[in-house]
């Protein structure tokens, strides 16, 4: 039965015209409403939380798809490096995102500091800050760090004209982000019960719009979407191979791509995009110092990631453990081109997946990506090889 013309569909299609907005008319709307300051973050995480307690609307930057044409963005990078920093120039320099009054750029990997660097050249009037984080996570040491970049995120913001730092404030704004990815938790888990009530392309577009609008709204958003799917009695399983997708953290896939992979036989039942609001995977406490309970979160309780260093931990544990508990048959390694965090981490991650019996397969997109046959044919494949064995 078809969803068409339901509240169900509305809802996708809402989160699906965000997601296609390059000039973020939901963030000038809320400019205009508010009078509020709005700044921008480039993947992975950004302490969300620090911005709306100071009055400023956090949106997400992942940059763009095959529709958008790269007129300048190409000038600034060699030819052998991933596209999204060409297309977040490239919004940058058409004025798509003049409506932004600063972008934050954690630090992922050197493309990322470059293009902080690029960004504080070519739009000096605007808030740019390179987020550094601690590559060691002792309290003293890499927490001491992190929460002086923190305070200083903090500072430059109120410089900027949002509203000074205030502890109570930022105890409310973990409250709603709490409340968010909680919502993202629920949705993630039902998905790996029932994937075919959770398509990954409705997921993504939610995703994507989550990033872009205000905290309460995409937690409503969510609500909305998982209390609609639990009506919808016209989804049932189908017999597909549930995959876990990994990779794919910072230059997001096309839509295309994910749909492609679903019509090739795959339940997504994992995956690395958008994990902004899954960076940090439990409730952070209200309590004492926000702000430090900002930082333990970070040291503590954030996932596991190709730009995390690892000290003590296994490389590919954590993928492992989160193949059995989304009871993936296979994964998907799907890094965009030219990746370095991802491609250098892959032959580890490979090893381990290996070493654990799970089969695999590779392959790698861009953002703009327009032709998808060769990696349906590849994915159907692997769907049906692990529809084969599981069946021996
Ligand atoms: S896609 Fe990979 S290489 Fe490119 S900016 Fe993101 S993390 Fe860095």
């Amino acid at each position: 039965m078809s969803t068409e013309g339901t509240p169900l569909s509305a809802l996708v299609e809402r989160a699906d015209a965000i997601y296609r907005d390059y000039s973020l008319a939901t963030v000038r709307d809320w400019k205009a409403r508010t009078g509020g300051l709005a700044v921008g973050f480039m993947p992975i995480y950004v302490p969300c939380e620090i911005l709306h307690a100071q009055g400023v609307l956090p949106v997400g930057l992942m940059g763009a798809r095959d529709d958008l044409e790269i007129i300048k963005g190409d000038a600034y990078y060699q030819s052998y490096i991933c596209h999204i920093p060409r297309s977040t120039i490239e919004l940058g320099l058409s004025g798509r995102l003049d409506c932004l009054d600063g972008v934050l750029f954690p630090a992922i990997c050197d493309v990322i500091r470059n293009l902080s660097g690029m960004w504080q050249m070519l739009f000096p009037d605007k808030l740019v800050r390179y987020l550094d984080v601690p590559q060691n996570f002792e309290p003293e040491i890499g927490g001491r760090f992190y929460r002086h970049e923190l305070d200083e995120l903090a500072r430059s913001l109120t410089e900027r004209g949002a509203r000074p730092y205030d502890a109570e404030a930022l105890r409310a704004s973990i409250g709603l982000y709490n409340a968010l990815r909680r919502e993202v938790r629920e949705l993630y888990a039902l998905r790996q019960r029932e994937p075919w009530k959770v398509p990954t392309s409705e997921l993504y577009l939610l995703l994507r719009a989550s990033v872009v609008i205000p905290v309460q709204d995409a937690t409503q958003m969510f609500r909305e979407y998982r209390a609609l799917i639990a009506e919808d009695a016209s989804r049932v399983p189908l017999d597909q191979a549930r995959v876990m997708l990994t990779g794919s953290f910072c230059e997001q896939p096309p839509i295309g791509l994910i749909r492609t992979l679903e019509r090739a036989g795959c339940y997504i039942v994992d995956d690395d995009f958008v994990q902004v609001h899954r960076w940090i995977q439990s409730d952070i406490p209200t309590d004492g110092d926000p702000m430090q309970q900002l930082v333990m979160a970070f040291l503590q309780d954030a996932m596991a990631s190709p730009t995390r260093y690892i000290d003590k931990g296994e490389k590919g544990a954590d993928l492992i453990l989160r193949i059995r508990r989304s009871q993936a048959e296979g994964v998907l390694f799907c890094a965009p081109s030219f990746c370095d965090p991802a491609l250098l981490d892959q032959p580890m991650a490979v090893r381990a997946v290996e070493r654990h019996g799970v089969p695999w397969t590779a392959f790698k997109y861009s953002e703009n990506t327009g032709q998808f046959q060769v990696i349906r044919e590849q994915a159907g494949t692997f769907a049906d090889s692990i529809k084969l064995w599981s069946a021996v």
